[in-house]
């Protein structure tokens, strides 16, 4: 607009503030933001409180607070999607009425999946994962619980832990994807999923790398304690997986409760700013752990010089569980005393108001509904029960007795068999978790009733009370009651409680064949009954699709999780890790799969056997034909006509995939088996699995329960 007497003030003090802009660059907006706020602004955007210590919600406004969390279970009443989507979108309108208008950003810990929602998927829990070795799947896992969280309004999620857990005393264990440092490096590949292709693409959340650094390297496995290490192993074991995740683009990296060499990490200023901003050149912003700056001097509640170091450290946002105005009065004062500098301040801001323009929050601030239906929607728990399938680890199969047959008669026991609450752990619905039907799902019972020829044959009770000679099997699903944090330190026993073992030992007493299906969040000192046990699956913490540990205990899908811990001979041998030369119960990387023999002491688990036992080496047993009934990308859906050679029998037969023939392993194998005669037809679907490029195939087949017929190959045409 042209103005008469030349200044052209008056058009430019009504045009929008270039912050608003979303042409601009994100550093000009982050700039032009900056210039406009007041000391105040500035802290309240380096404040994060808890929405249970709000006290009300215009503090939000009056305090300029720029960030909520939902800690360990601070959910809203009643705890549906749209009750979180209405709190979301209620406290950003009061954060948006602010003179500057700012979004707040709101965090949880979806730790696997959006586990503080009831009905959302919940995957397995990190151990469980690390299992899978596949960093695709984590992936889409990363992509499937942006999407719920995105549902509920959330916009950030403090996940991935990269702990490499040393000591499986720790009671967060089950929160690592693995004891070495190249397995949570790979599993980073969670944050491209949560993250997306950018952070503003709609259903794409901001992710945290923690607990920066040593969480899972501490003397005895004490949570929160002491790693004891030179900077060279500290660099070596720990370093690497925050390396990937700053590599990837992470946007948050929260600190660590812990100790390096007895300095709180909390106020390391050396590993927050010169190791991580500086050398690792990480530009998103860092936030302390819940209370972890009023932890600083070892008491409770802030101190002037808590707030200084921490924030000097480099410490972006200050997670405030409570007493947020003591800490804000706090943190003011030290800045206008020079003991915090002003640069300090706002690089903090920088750091986070970027965040906050790339996630688009200034353009859409609001819960975006059209990801609320994709909370426990039906792809999202075909792709849990997926990871469930993958990351179940066979550490004994003696004589073959896994897989069962459809038509087994099974005795399931054990208090983890029907059970949600258990098999999900902690972190669910509420911090520790807890037991019974916290949420909906399908507990491992229910699975293996649905995968077997008939629920009938499937018969339960918790204790193993009526358990008679009748039985093909008996499986019991025993291990750990959920827990979180320092709740699950276990400095003594890491065996069986005094409940799972009465149950073994009734069942054990019935002389039928023992299944033992540990659901753990990590290895348990059970060398001394294993000898005891025909049978040993390591379940992790499987989250709510059960119908995947029963996909490996019926053969529908092989076992190939590997172990991503070193699994002890006793608890007095703890730490115990990959290449210490200890006599370990199974090695690092060790698992079965049904075409291993089943050997009692671990040998080289990794190659099957060949198969041709026993009519001879590579002797076809049978044939088969498929017909592919439908394609898509990544899998396809096939007929396949199996015709026994008249040496094995056909009954029990279970078909799966093999990753032979060239083409990848197909994660499901969703057979339907009808059989006439010597014949069998299997109907089923199978996805990234894919034809070799000149459209064969091969199929295995295994003779579930028979000990004579080892899983066969037979060539497709
Ligand atoms: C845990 C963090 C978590 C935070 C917020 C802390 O106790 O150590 O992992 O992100 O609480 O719930």
């Amino acid at each position: 607009a042209c103005s008469l007497n030349g200044t052209p003030a008056a058009a430019s003090a009504d045009a929008p503030p270039a912050y608003e802009d979303p042409a601009l660059p994100v550093d000009d907006r982050v700039e032009d933001l900056l210039s406009r706020m007041s000391l105040d602004d500035k802290i309240g955007q380096m404040t994060q409180v808890d929405r249970s210590a709000l006290e009300t919600r215009s503090d939000l406004a009056a305090y300029r607070i720029g960030s909520v969390l939902s800690g360990g279970g601070s959910v809203p009443t009643p705890n549906t999607p749209q009750a979180w989507a209405e709190m979301y979108d209620s406290f950003q309108r009061t954060a948006l009425s602010t003179p500057l208008g700012i979004p707040m950003i709101y965090g949880v810990d979806a730790v696997h999946g959006h586990n503080n929602v009831r009905g959302a998927t919940i995957f397995p829990h990190n151990i469980g994962l690390g299992a899978t070795r596949d960093p695709g799947l984590v992936e889409r896992i990363g992509r499937a619980t942006a999407e719920e969280v995105s549902g509920t309004g959330v916009d950030w999620t403090f996940a991935p832990c990269l702990c490499v857990a040393r000591d499986d005393r720790w009671g967060r264990t089950y929160e690592s994807f693995g004891e070495t440092p190249e397995l949570p490096g790979a599993m980073t590949s969670l944050i491209d999923g949560l993250q997306g292709a950018s952070l503003d693409a709609p259903g794409s959340i901001l992710a945290t790398a923690k607990h920066y650094i040593g969480d899972g390297g501490t003397t005895g496995g004490d949570d929160q304690g002491n790693t004891e290490l030179s900077e060279a192993e500290l660099r070596a074991i720990h370093l690497p997986p925050f390396r990937e995740a700053v590599e990837r683009g992470v946007g948050s990296v929260m600190v660590s409760y812990s100790s390096w060499n007895g300095a709180k990490l909390h106020g390391h200023r050396y590993l927050i700013t010169d190791v991580l901003k500086g050398e690792l050149g990480f530009t998103g912003f860092v936030v302390s752990d819940w209370a972890g700056v009023d932890q600083l001097d070892g008491r409770e509640g802030f101190t002037a010089s808590e707030v200084r170091d921490a924030v000097n450290a480099g410490i972006d946002m200050v997670m405030v569980p409570h007493d947020y105005r003591r800490f804000i009065e706090l943190l003011r004062g030290e800045v206008r005393a020079g003991r915090v500098p002003m640069e300090r301040v706002d690089d903090a801001n920088r750091r986070i108001l970027a965040k906050k323009f790339e996630l688009g929050l200034f353009e859409n601030p609001y819960t975006d509904r059209s990801y609320t239906s994709t909370i426990g929607s039906a792809a999202h728990r075909e792709l849990a029960r997926e990871a469930v399938r993958k990351s179940q680890v066979l550490l004994k199969n003696s004589g073959g007795l896994l897989p069962l047959a459809e038509s087994a008669k099974v005795f399931v026991a054990g208090k983890n068999a029907d059970d949600i609450g258990n098999q999900s752990g902690g972190w669910t619905i509420t911090w520790q978790g807890s037991s019974g039907d916290i949420t909906p799902g399908t507990t491992i019972l229910e699975g293996m009733r649905a995968a077997a020829s008939d629920p009938s044959k499937v018969a339960y009770d918790r204790y193993g009370n009526g358990i008679d000679g009748s039985y093909d099997v008996a499986v019991a699903v025993v291990g750990e009651r959920p827990y979180a944090e320092m709740e699950g330190d276990r400095p003594g026993s890491m065996g069986l409680d005094q409940e799972d073992l009465t149950t073994l030992s009734r069942l054990k007493a019935s002389g039928v064949p023992v299944v033992v299906v540990l659901v753990s969040g990590r290895p348990l000192d059970i060398a001394g009954q294993l000898d005891g046990w025909d049978a040993l699956l390591a379940s992790w913490l499987p989250g709510t699709e059960g119908a995947g540990v029963a996909d490996v205990l019926y053969g529908g899908h092989a076992p190939t999780g590997k172990l991503p811990v070193t699994w002890m001979r006793s608890a007095g041998q703890q730490p115990v890790n990959d290449g210490d030369g200890k006599d370990a119960l199974f090695p690092y990387g060790y698992g079965l799969t049904y075409t291993d023999a089943g050997p009692e002491e671990p040998g080289e688990p990794e190659e099957p056997e060949e198969p041709g036992e026993p009519g001879g080496p590579g002797q076809a047993l049978c044939t088969a034909d498929y017909r592919v009934v439908n394609q898509w990308s990544g899998g396809f859906q096939a007929e396949v006509t199996v015709r026994n050679n008249g040496s094995a029998p056909v009954d029990g037969w279970q078909v799966r995939w093999t990753p032979q023939g060239g083409f990848t392993v197909g994660s499901v194998w969703n057979a339907t088996l009808t059989r006439s005669g010597d014949t069998v037809i299997a109907t089923g679907a199978a996805w990234n699995a894919r034809l070799a490029p000149d459209g064969s195939a091969t199929f295995g087949f295994t003779a579930a329960g028979s000990p004579a017929v080892p899983d066969t190959v037979c060539g497709g045409s």
